[in-house]
């Protein structure tokens, strides 16, 4: 936020688009910074970028494909020659190669970890260092309900999902004296191109497990998000917040 120390600078990963794009308008309105990565989505990351600085944000859109630590190198390098030092890294970019585990392909197994796992690792190690010495900074890892309780057909997404937990706790321990949060985000089952693929009939039996009787929006998420990310959660690190209408309450 840009309270105590003038504009903050943010990078969501995978922000062209669905919850990424949610996040980086939320923390716009914040009074953040936000650079955008994208990787396929370079028109609406453009665009991304005109409503954000239409909220009086600079803003500027990073074409990097967050799976190959090489780009993330690049990505990083850029930035900081054209915006500045990270201070709030958001590990978004996600992808889903459903199969069941009899069936799953290797290359299904380890596309989603470079892309949902590694991708959190190469960024948060780059972020890291100007955040310690910053003695400020704030990394949120979208995680899944599916790496809390697991989900049938999913087993490479969710142990990328459940790693994310596991990695970002660590991370929190490591740099938590340091001024530095490390949260995770668990959506539930949000309205995206994600989820629009699904049919019908999974669709309403998801639902049915909703308490709250709706699939989440990307905001819903983004509000969560703009928590972790604001002076505000100083005192709160490696935690798992469940955005998920009550689906997974115990
Ligand atoms: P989405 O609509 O499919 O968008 C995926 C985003 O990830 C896109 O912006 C895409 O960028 C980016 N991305 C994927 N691979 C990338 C890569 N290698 N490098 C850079 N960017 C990459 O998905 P979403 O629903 O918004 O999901 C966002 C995050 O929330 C994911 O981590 C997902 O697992 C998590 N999540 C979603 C739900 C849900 O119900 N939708 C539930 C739980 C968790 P390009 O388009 O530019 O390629």
């Amino acid at each position: 936020m840009a309270d105590k120390a003038g504009r903050r600078l943010a990078l969501v990963t995978g922000g062209g688009r669905g919850i990424g794009r949610a996040i980086a308008l939320k923390l716009g309105e914040k009074g953040f910074d936000v650079a955008v990565n994208y990787n396929n989505s370079a028109a609406s990351a453009e665009e991304l970028c005109e409503e954000l600085s239409a909220l009086g944000a600079s803003a500027g859109a990073f074409k990097a494909d967050v799976s190959k630590a090489g780009d993330v190198a690049a990505l990083f390098k850029s930035i900081e020659e054209s915006m500045g030092t990270v201070q709030v890294l958001v590990n978004n970019a996600g992808i889903t190669r459903d199969n069941l585990l009899m069936r799953m392909k290797e290359e299904e197994w380890s596309d989603v970890i470079a892309a949902n796992l590694n991708s959190a690792f190469y960024c948060t190690k780059e972020a890291i260092r100007g955040m310690v010495k910053a003695r400020w900074g704030r990394v949120v890892c979208i995680s899944s309900v599916a790496g809390l309780v697991g989900n049938a057909g999913q087993a490479n997404y969710s142990a990328t999902k459940a790693g994310l937990i596991g990695f970002a706790k660590s991370a929190a321990r490591e740099y938590a004296a340091k001024g530095v949060t490390v949260n995770v985000v668990a959506p539930g089952f949000i309205e995206t191109d994600m989820t629009s693929v699904l049919k019908e009939n999974v669709r309403s039996a998801m639902l049915r497990q909703i308490p709250s009787g709706r699939m989440g929006s990307p905001e819903d998420v983004a509000k969560a998000v703009a928590f972790f990310a604001s002076d505000e959660g100083e005192y709160v690190t490696g935690q798992v917040l469940a955005v998920d209408g009550g689906m997974t309450m115990c």
